[in-house]
């Protein structure tokens, strides 16, 4: 390819392949099949990077991150990338990069179908628990409003407790709380409120500012082509209505 000698593009591209962290358990996002190969929006978004790079799909090895090992998984090399619905925050900047954004999600509230609790917003938790992941940023943000709240791995762990009566809402971000209500058909539903705003961003090593520009160009060439909306509406555009592209950020540190 014609990518600057020593950059990662050029390393990626000789070496023909490339790793990416996304989520396996976040239908519309990342959700893996019988094959162990994941499908959703930022699995799209993982392609259209690749395809930028010169790596076919098939040259995609998928890797499974879940909130907490997103950042160590980027420091110590064992992925080239996250992208899982990963949230861009001046925390995380301190010791990882973010390209992006290339979605703005915002958090919410999975309760069961008719809302038996009344949790319609965050002035409504009550005595109620609240589950949600360790590592997220829905579990800072939530226990600044409760101290019930108890933290598992993945979001679908939440499903089980919610059933059992352990908790009596999930909370994170609203879309991945969509694609958890479309997978289990009537029982659940999500609260019409959002209280926060949740930036995806493209999560890297730090300090690769040659390979951060890559990928903003690439997210910017795709907000203009139509190659984002398409990767949207294939996916998550299934359940969820077509946004506007956002801003991409190209800080500076
Ligand atoms: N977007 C939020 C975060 O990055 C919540 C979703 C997730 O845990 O992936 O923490």
């Amino acid at each position: 390819g014609d990518f600057p000698e020593g950059s990662t593009m050029a390393k990626l591209n000789s070496a023909q392949k490339i790793t990416i962290g996304t989520k396996f358990d976040q239908p519309l996002f990342g959700l893996a099949g019988p094959d162990g190969k994941p499908e959703g929006f930022d699995v799209e978004i993982g392609k259209l990077i690749a395809d930028k790079l010169g790596i076919p799909a098939d040259k995609i090895n998928w890797v499974e991150t879940v909130s907490q090992n997103r950042e160590p998984f980027i420091q110590n090399g064992q992925v080239d990338i996250v992208v899982a619905t990963y949230t861009i925050n001046d925390k995380r900047k301190e010791v990882i990069d973010f390209a992006g954004p290339y979605y703005i999600a915002g958090q919410s509230f999975l309760v069961p179908k008719g809302n038996p609790a009344g949790i319609t917003s965050t002035d409504t938790i009550g005595d109620n628990t609240i589950c949600t992941v360790t590592g997220s940023t829905s579990e800072k943000n939530i226990k600044e409003f409760t101290d019930k709240v108890i933290t598992v791995d993945k979001y679908s762990d939440c499903l089980e407790p919610i059933r059992t009566g352990g908790a009596q809402a999930l909370t994170t971000d609203n879309v991945i709380l969509a694609g958890l209500v479309d997978q289990n058909g009537d029982e659940f539903e999500v609260v019409d409120y959002t209280f926060t705003e949740e930036p995806y961003g493209i999560g890297l090593k730090k300090g690769d500012d040659d390979f951060r520009n890559f990928i903003n160009d690439t997210l910017e060439a795709s907000f203009k082509d139509g190659s984002w909306a398409k990767a949207w509406e294939n996916t998550a555009g299934k359940v969820l209505p077509t946004p506007a592209p956002p801003t991409v950020d190209r800080y500076t540190n």
